[in-house]
């Protein structure tokens, strides 16, 4: 991003942008400071996607197809070609742009955990109705010590995440100081642990199905496709244990006794 005297100047293009050919506005974080360090001088600006808002130049959006899940959902690439927009358009405060992302992450990647957390609800109901009324040998399936027991695992594995989700949502709400403090912690918690576990309740439920859970109408197999995206999104898996493990250096012993745990 290039400052010129009545705008600023894109170029570059960004990769994996969901919805990208249905949206009429773009929040881009540019670096704005080629010579910061790492992860500073950035800044976010405000993309119309109709033309009369830009200065000069052009924005393209190409569709990025055949994604393994969330196909209900399209995914492009933006390609900046010198799109200047007018000075106005600075989202919050210049050169802090990382820092209005990352505000915006804490609350949503506790929205892309539920994300997961329905994945795994509803493939988890669906097998439970199935074992209850697929018959084998003379007995439901739910009557065989492996595939009760495995239900009532997944049901704990379940409940374990459902409530950790809402756990970190009711911390989000708090608003007040000291959680706000601690919460990427959790939501970095809650972003990892839900996906993982939600994808071994998945594959779980795919035993319980048998061959069925390998066929499309039973709305397994999709949640199981649905769910690998939410370990990457919003931040993969790897790089929000890197955020706990930089929080967890430095929290502080007394929180351990405190009464958030
Ligand atoms: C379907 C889809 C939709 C998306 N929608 C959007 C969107 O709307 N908006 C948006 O901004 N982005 C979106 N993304 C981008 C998504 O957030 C990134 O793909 C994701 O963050 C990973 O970045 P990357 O693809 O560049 O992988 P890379 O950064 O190349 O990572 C590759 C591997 O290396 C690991 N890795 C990278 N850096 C580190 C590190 N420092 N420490 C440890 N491991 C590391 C990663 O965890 C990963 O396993 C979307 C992606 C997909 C697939």
């Amino acid at each position: 991003m290039v400052e010129k005297s009545d705008g600023f100047v894109l170029n570059g293009t960004k990769i994996f942008t969901t919805n990208a050919a249905y949206a009429d506005y773009f929040i881009v974080l540019a670096q704005d400071d080629p010579d910061a360090a790492p992860g500073k001088g950035m800044t976010t600006i405000l993309v119309e996607k109709d033309p009369a808002s830009w200065l000069s130049g052009s924005l393209e959006i190409n569709e990025i197809p055949h994604k393994m899940g969330i196909r209900t959902t399209s995914s492009g690439e933006l390609v900046f070609h010198e799109l200047k927009v007018p000075k106005k358009n600075i989202v919050g405060e210049r050169g802090k742009g990382l820092n209005t992302v990352l505000g915006f992450l804490d609350e949503s990647r506790i929205e892309i955990a539920a994300q997961a957390l329905g994945n795994a609800e509803g493939a988890f109901l669906k097998a439970l109705n199935h074992a209850r009324e697929r018959r084998q040998f003379q007995k439901p399936i739910i009557d065989f010590q492996a595939i009760g027991h495995r239900l009532g695992r997944l049901w704990s594995q379940l409940m374990s995440v459902k409530y950790l989700t809402y756990f970190a949502a009711w911390m989000c709400d708090q608003k007040n100081e000291k959680d706000l403090a601690i919460l990427p912690l959790f939501t970095s918690m809650v972003k990892h642990h839900v996906p993982e576990t939600a994808k071994k309740i998945i594959d779980e439920t795919i035993t319980v199905f048998g061959g069925y859970g390998y066929f499309l109408e039973q709305d397994v197999e999709r949640r199981y496709r649905d769910n690998r995206i939410v370990e990457m999104y919003e931040g993969t898996v790897e790089v929000q244990l890197n955020n706990m493990v930089r929080i967890l250096k430095k929290l502080n012993m007394d929180f351990i006794d405190s009464s958030l745990l």
